[in-house]
């Protein structure tokens, strides 16, 4: 099953002549557990393409559809977006990506309990996420005393927590140094 199609996506910002076409009109369908790259040069409309996916930031044309659930086709669809959002995608971003008064810990439980894992429960599978991408022992710091691969690991505890239907990963990676990149990209593989 598909778990992304996506059909005739753009994105315009502006009207009239200063107009920019952020991104031409796309289609694409990944399979559920398939592992699928986006690749182009700086400008190209990758970072769109994944705001317009999450409907973070949506598409001017185009159709999008989740697991089965029609998010967008030229327009609103009726679904409750924010909350198919919380439950359902994961985002990773290049950088600034935890809350930066909350420890690890906390950033990961916060959206545990968001999605309604209650506070024992969300506090054991925290430690468990932080312990299997080997950042359980600076759990209790708060991002801006960790390095930026480690806070990178936290964004995607944070980020498979809930267990999402797909993840999004925007430069995850792009921030850190290539050995650190490497180290990052193995635990987001793993
Ligand atoms: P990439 O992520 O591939 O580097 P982007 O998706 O960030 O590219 O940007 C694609 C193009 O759209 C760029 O020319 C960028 O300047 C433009 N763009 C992105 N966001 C906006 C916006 N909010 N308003 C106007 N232009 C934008
Ligand atoms: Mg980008």
């Amino acid at each position: 099953m598909a778990i992304l199609d996506i059909r005739g996506v753009s994105q315009t910002f502006g009207e009239g002549e200063t107009a920019i076409q952020a991104l031409k009109p796309t289609s694409l369908s990944v399979e559920a557990g398939e592992l699928a790259a986006l690749l182009g040069p700086s400008g190209s409309g990758k970072s769109t393409l994944l705001l317009a996916i999450s409907l973070i930031q949506p598409p001017t044309t185009g159709r999008i559809e989740i697991g089965g659930t029609v998010l967008h086709d030229e327009g609103p669809t009726g679904v409750d977006v924010r909350a198919f959002r919380l439950r359902h995608i994961g985002f990773i971003f290049q950088q600034h990506n935890l809350i930066p008064f909350l420890t690890a810990r906390e950033n990961v439980l916060l959206m545990l309990q968001l999605n309604g894992v209650a506070r024992r429960e969300a506090a054991r599978q925290a430690a468990e996420l932080l312990d299997y991408l080997e950042i359980g022992h600076r759990a209790d710091s708060l991002p801006a005393r960790l390095s930026g691969g480690e806070q990178q690991r936290v964004a995607i505890a944070r980020a498979i927590a809930k267990r999402p239907a797909m993840l999004l990963c925007d430069e995850p990676t792009g921030a850190l140094d290539g050995k650190t990149g490497r180290l990052v990209l193995e635990a987001l593989l793993a």
